[in-house]
């Protein structure tokens, strides 16, 4: 959009930039193609814009595709979207507080806006979360914001955020923009910051929690030396750091990303995981094989089980929190079946000798780190979804925390009952097959009157 034609805009909705909702329109139609350029857009692409404004981003990106949904704060401006983007779905709200679950129906979407300066930080962490579907993310941010972000260990720019942030996403500025170019210009300088996933196992897996509580600890006073300052939640600084061949006497800002990994991954055993396939002893474990009546008629490896298709055992528990949520982890990408699909809250093998109940507490105890009663739901008969398994269902009520084994379960989330609805409707495959059907039989037994 030219000037002229914002200015014009902005005269027929008799409105006037507004500084509270960091309104800073681009008005320079070169650059706005240039910035939609880096987002490579496909024909049917989905994509989400944060902050459209009055659209100098939103009519370029939609010659590309008009798969795309909008997230505005301003309500003066949301009828004009509807009516300059008929295609387009607008949503009127806050991005920093948009329930970012309602993506993940959709699949994997690009992420982008020239966003607000006074809440950038919190729509990037928004929109980053750890089950994020954003394939990409491209943002413009103040300058200094975005220094931050893209920056190095030993610099003043490098800090909590550069970490948190970077474990998961490789951040690089792609340019610096004038304040010139926006309506009304902003004193400072903005930049273009370009987020793409990092690939899995590029940093030694950790839990997450404790890889968030260490970094933001560590992080809390700069000047301070890490062994007193992390005390608290490692009091073996010394033992970890000699293991992890960090000084001693070093500091938050001297650690790059993948030494917070190895930080939050220690224990004084050794690394609580490495990358690898772990905890999958296909020939250790053993199963009871049981006939089409669920009666034991020998044991074998789960190796065996597996390979010769052998009916088996299992159990899968529904947790749901107190609004009605249930809780779905995603499998870890070193499992030998359906790595990295999502899954039900927890779910597992019964081992020879033991019962339907043990096991799932077993499960819960082992999965989540918690322990909560359980009740039978159901009993569903050895099918392919289930894999040959004799399933017995179960479900809990527990809120969380959870303790997630990062070997075992690579995150784990809440969702609405309806996002699930959605979900496993429009995109089957991202759900393990066993799931889909503990999830089918679950609904049904609750439609029951
Ligand atoms: N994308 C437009 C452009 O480049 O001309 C506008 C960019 S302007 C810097 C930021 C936009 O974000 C404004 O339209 C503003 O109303 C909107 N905005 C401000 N706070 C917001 C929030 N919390 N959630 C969603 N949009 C917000």
């Amino acid at each position: 959009m030219k000037l002229s034609e914002l200015q014009a805009t902005l005269r027929a909705l008799d409105a006037s930039p507004t500084k509270s909702l960091g309104q800073n329109f681009l008005h320079d139609r070169n650059l706005a193609e240039w910035i939609v350029s880096r987002l490579e857009l496909t024909s049917g692409e989905r994509w989400l814009e944060i902050g459209p404004g009055l659209g100098s981003l939103t009519c370029i990106a939609q010659e590309h595709s008009k798969n795309g949904i909008l997230i505005e704060k301003d309500d003066r401006l949301i009828g004009f979207l509807g009516t300059q983007f008929p295609s387009l779905q607008v949503v009127h709200g806050d991005a920093c507080r948009f329930d970012t679950r309602e993506l993940m129906a959709g699949g994997p979407i690009k992420i982008f806006g020239n966003l607000p300066y006074y809440v950038s930080s919190q729509i990037i962490f928004n929109f980053t979360a750890a089950f994020s579907p954003a394939r990409v993310l491209l943002f413009t941010l103040q300058k200094e914001l975005a220094e931050r972000f893209a920056s190095t260990p030993n610099c003043k720019d490098y800090g909590s955020p550069t970490v948190l942030i970077g474990r998961r996403w490789r951040v690089e500025i792609l340019r610096t923009l004038p304040g010139s170019v926006f309506l009304p210009a902003p004193k400072v300088e903005s930049s273009v910051v370009l987020m793409t996933p990092r690939e899995a196992g590029e940093f030694p897996d950790c839990d997450d929690k404790r890889f968030c509580a260490l970094v933001k600890l560590g992080f809390s006073q700069r000047r301070k030396q890490l062994g007193k300052l992390l005390e608290p939640l490692l009091p073996a600084w010394t033992h970890a750091a000699a293991d992890l061949k960090i000084p001693t006497t070093a500091r938050a800002e001297a650690l790059t990303i993948r030494q917070w990994c190895e930080l939050a991954a220690w224990t004084p055993q050794g690394p609580a995981i490495v990358s690898g396939i772990v905890g999958q002893d296909v020939h250790g474990e053993t199963f009871d094989i049981v006939d089409d009546e669920d009666r034991i008629i020998g044991q074998t490896s789960r190796y065996e089980v597996h390979k010769q298709g052998l009916r088996h055992r299992a159990v899968h528990i529904f947790v749901l929190n107190e609004s009605d949520e249930l809780f779905l982890q995603k499998r870890s990408r070193w499992k030998d079946v359906c790595p990295l699909k999502w899954d039900s809250s927890a779910a597992g093998h019964v081992n020879a000798g033991q019962d339907y109940e043990p096991t799932a507490l077993r499960e819960l105890e082992e999965e989540l780190g918690i322990k909560a009663s359980v009740r039978s739901i159901s009993k569903i008969t050895p099918c392919e979804e289930t894999g040959h398994e004799f399933v017995v269902l179960f479900e809990a009520h527990h809120s969380g925390p959870f303790d997630l084994p990062p070997s075992e379960i690579e995150y784990g989330e809440w969702f609405t009952l309806s996002q699930i609805c959605e979900w496993t409707s429009r995109r089957p495959e991202d759900f393990a097959p066993g799931f889909l059907k503990c999830w089918d039989v679950w609904r049904r037994s609750r439609a029951k009157p």
